[in-house]
């Protein structure tokens, strides 16, 4: 037997209390979509199914009941905290989805500045733990664009990326402990060591679950002394892609460790730095820390953009373009406002690869997008960056825009869902990632199988073993069934 709309809300209600629980018609519709349908949305177009209800969870007692309730009924949940999701994971693809908000759960519970940790809640928005330990000298070092909305859960549920991610690691390097509730209710907090070698590292069931396997209550991340008054800025242009590629493969084989290391497509090149790209690569680099070590990390990148044809850009305007990088809520009302005035709006999908594969990955891309896409002459931006790199390799950032010319409702099938598809396959062609930092989301699923190859029946273990009713996000990381 199916439970009705109605009694969910009501169940729910008696649970956590009436006001933990929202069911206003435009809330849950707006709840059922996230950025990837940012167009459609705008328009007031909602496809559903809608939500039956959204849970404000207020302790992981709240986040316990709900989940054991829906585990029971089969019902579908989806987790959300600061709901920048790009890729389709907060959209509720089933009937009578509950969305489940842990953004009531905001509190920093413990600084300790001397094994260098923080602990929050999932709902802490990180510009506001930032903000708090910046007071005290201290930073988490990590600092993704979507910095001034993402919250914790969500940061650590997607394996996000920050903008200094040389130096400090994407979050999967900085999450030290973490505690998560499982659709049976069971509550499993992963202790805070520095290392241990105690069987596989579970932190990684968590890390990157998406909402697809357990509900992320608490997070524990490293600390750092945050010291930018050393901060040394860089920026360069060279004449192509791999010439950029190349440099910052060779700081980082070379032993050096920018905060940030970027290198800029000419067309993404000309969105960013329009005063002086001039239709050529800017590299960016950013050396942080110490001053002995900004210092020598500086030499160290001199040295070699030195071998190679470039010319120097005023690395004050690339601390100014820096300080505008992130994206608030004024930036998101701003995009909203002209995508229904110019009916244009942009898109990006993120992989990567090997440094070798990198240049093939680049060209194949713009090569099939501008020849084999049908659509092509509705792009006013194809281009690419490369803003996170290791010691084996890259990511390629691709960024596309678009004039739409079609019903809003069309948008997403005529060009999201082919370029995206376009990058994607190029990605598993070269040997790479299909995603590197915004998650699998709804989108990517038809390919999550590919990507991982030999090794995905690992994962479709972890979601028999932690999810085996499938209540957790229907259609996310695994394609619906
Ligand atoms: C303007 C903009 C810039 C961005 N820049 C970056 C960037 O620089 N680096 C980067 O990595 N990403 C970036 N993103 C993508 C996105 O912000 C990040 O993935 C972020 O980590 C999502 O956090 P959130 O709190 O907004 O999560 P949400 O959007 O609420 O959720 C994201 C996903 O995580 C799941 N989830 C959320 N909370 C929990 C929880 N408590 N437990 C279990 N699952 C949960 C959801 O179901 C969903 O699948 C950007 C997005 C935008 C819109």
């Amino acid at each position: 037997m199916t439970t009705s709309t109605e009694r969910i809300a009501a169940d729910l209600r008696s649970l956590v209390g009436d006001d933990h629980v929202e069911t206003d018609p435009t809330l849950l519709r707006e709840a059922s979509v996230d950025r990837f349908k940012k167009y459609q949305s705008v328009h007031g177009i909602f496809d559903g199914p809608f939500p039956a209800a959204i849970v404000f969870a207020g302790s992981v007692d709240d986040v316990v009941a709900v989940l054991t309730y829906a585990d029971e009924r089969g019902l579908n949940i989806v987790p959300r905290t600061g709901r920048t999701a790009t890729e389709g994971g907060l959209e509720t693809v089933v009937e009578n989805s509950i969305v489940l908000d842990g953004s009531r759960m905001d509190r920093i519970l413990e600084i300790d500045p001397v094994d260098m940790m923080v602990t929050t809640q999932c709902g802490v928005p990180l510009q506001v733990l930032e903000d708090t330990l910046r007071e005290q000298g201290l930073t988490t070092g990590h600092s993704p664009q979507s910095k001034p909305l993402a919250q914790m859960g969500g940061l650590v549920a997607t394996r996000s990326i920050g903008q200094l991610s040389t130096l400090y690691g994407g979050i999967e390097d900085l999450v030290v402990g973490l505690e998560a509730v499982f659709p049976d209710g069971t509550v499993s907090r992963i202790k805070n060591v520095p290392r241990r070698a105690a069987g596989p590292d579970i932190r990684h069931v968590v890390i990157g679950n998406e909402g697809a396997l357990c509900f992320i209550t608490e997070v524990t991340v490293k600390l750092f002394r945050f010291q930018p008054e050393h901060n040394a800025f860089h920026g360069y242009l060279v004449d192509d892609l791999e010439t950029g590629v190349e440099i910052l493969r060779e700081v980082m084989v070379e032993g050096y460790r920018p905060s940030v290391a970027r290198v800029y497509s000419p067309d993404d090149a000309a969105q960013h730095f329009a005063d002086f790209a001039g239709g050529r690569c800017v590299v960016v680099l950013v050396a942080e820390g110490p001053r002995r070590i900004t210092e020598a990390t500086s030499a160290g990148i001199e040295e070699i953009v030195g071998r190679h044809q470039h010319d120097r850009v005023d690395p004050a305007s690339i601390e100014q373009w820096f300080e505008g990088l992130n994206w608030g809520q004024d930036k998101i009302d701003a995009e909203r406002e002209s995508m229904l005035r110019t009916h244009h709006l942009g898109y990006t999908t993120e992989v990567s690869a090997g440094w070798s594969a990198i240049g093939d990955l680049y060209r194949s891309v713009l090569r099939r997008i501008t020849e084999d896409y049908p659509h092509a002459d509705d792009l006013t931006l194809l281009g690419a960056h490369s803003s996170h790199s290791y010691q084996t390799g890259t990511n390629l950032y691709f960024v596309y825009d678009y004039d739409i010319d079609c019903e809003p409702r069309e948008e997403i099938e005529k060009y999201h869902k082919p370029l995206n598809a376009i990058i994607v396959e190029e990605a598993l062609r070269v040997g790479g990632s299909m995603v590197h930092h915004h998650g699998i989301g709804k989108y990517r699923t038809e390919w999550t199988e590919e990507e991982h190859g030999s090794a995905y029946p690992i994962l479709a273990g972890l979601k028999r073993a932690f999810d085996p009713r499938g209540t957790m996000n229907a259609g996310t990381i695994f394609p619906l069934r």
